[in-house]
């Protein structure tokens, strides 16, 4: 019996585990798209102020796989799911993986706003996070872009730490919220208030109520156009507004 798992996160990591727990003799193989054996995704923002290493995040480390007998084939991205032959595709490859069974972990992607020019200028200056990659990505910009000034779209969990990490990089940081409080999910008006000013006590400002119609510039990033008619200026644009549920491969395969 061979067990396939798409997806290294925590999803596809633990499903792994179990299934060795219940079962020594089943063959089991992860792929990822990412380079990096299992890691937490909860200090990527520390990566970008460059407070934790990548060895920080690092959960599992070889001799993991190696202890509990797991097969991973990584930097792999899984183009197409052939179910009814029971067997995968890989982007750029030709060989045919087969499996008997077929988990799907494909975790999330950054959700982006219908913002005018938000999705033309990602990597020349705007910038979404999620793995390992993306944080290094930022971190580079930074320092080989002079950038002085930037703005985290959404003031959500996310958004907020990402922001405090931003400001730990010497950055005139602001956080533009959609909603009138921050946290709206989470924190009523009251609550959203006293959290407004600690965050503003950091140094990091914040922009309630204001709905980004525009990232503005060509090559680079050059700041940010609000619904309400303002142009803020900025040379990096963080967006953190949510997720959607990264299901393409699964829906092509009519699952
Ligand atoms: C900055 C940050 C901070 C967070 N902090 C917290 C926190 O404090 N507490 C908390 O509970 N949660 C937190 N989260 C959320 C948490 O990380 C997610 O809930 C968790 O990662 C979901 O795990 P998953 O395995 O379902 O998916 P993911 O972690 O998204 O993993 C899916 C993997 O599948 C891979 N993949 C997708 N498609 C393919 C393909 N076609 N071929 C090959 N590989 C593919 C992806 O590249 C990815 O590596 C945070 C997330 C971020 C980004």
């Amino acid at each position: 019996m061979k067990i396939l798992i798409i997806g290294n996160g925590v999803a596809g990591t633990f499903t792994a585990q179990n299934i060795r727990n219940l079962d020594k003799e089943v063959e089991i193989l992860i792929i990822s798209q990412e380079k990096y054996p299992y890691y937490t995704r909860v200090k990527l923002p520390e990566l970008i102020s460059e407070k934790i290493k990548i060895e920080d995040l690092i959960v599992f480390k070889e001799e993991w796989y190696e202890k509990n007998n797991i097969k991973t084939l990584l930097n792999r991205k899984v183009k197409r799911i052939h179910q009814k032959h029971k067997h995968l595709i890989l982007e750029g490859e030709d060989d045919l993986i087969p499996y008997d069974k077929l988990i799907i972990a494909t975790g999330s992607t950054p959700n982006i706003p219908p913002i005018n020019n938000a999705k033309e200028m990602v990597g020349k200056g705007v910038f979404t996070l999620r793995n390992i990659d993306n944080a290094l990505e930022i971190r580079d910009y930074i320092k080989n872009n002079d950038v002085k000034k930037a703005i985290i779209i959404g003031g959500g969990l996310l958004g907020l730490e990402l922001a405090k990490q931003i400001k730990n990089c010497d950055l005139d940081t602001t956080v533009v919220e959609f909603f009138p409080r921050l946290l709206p999910r989470q924190l009523d008006v009251e609550c959203g208030g006293l959290l407004k000013e600690q965050i503003e006590g950091m140094g990091i400002k914040v922009e309630l109520d204001v709905a980004t119609e525009e990232i503005i510039g060509n090559d680079h990033v050059k700041g940010i156009k609000t619904k309400d008619g303002r142009n803020l200026e900025a040379d990096m644009v963080l967006i953190q507004a949510g997720i959607r549920a990264t299901i393409d491969l699964a829906k092509e395969a009519k699952l």
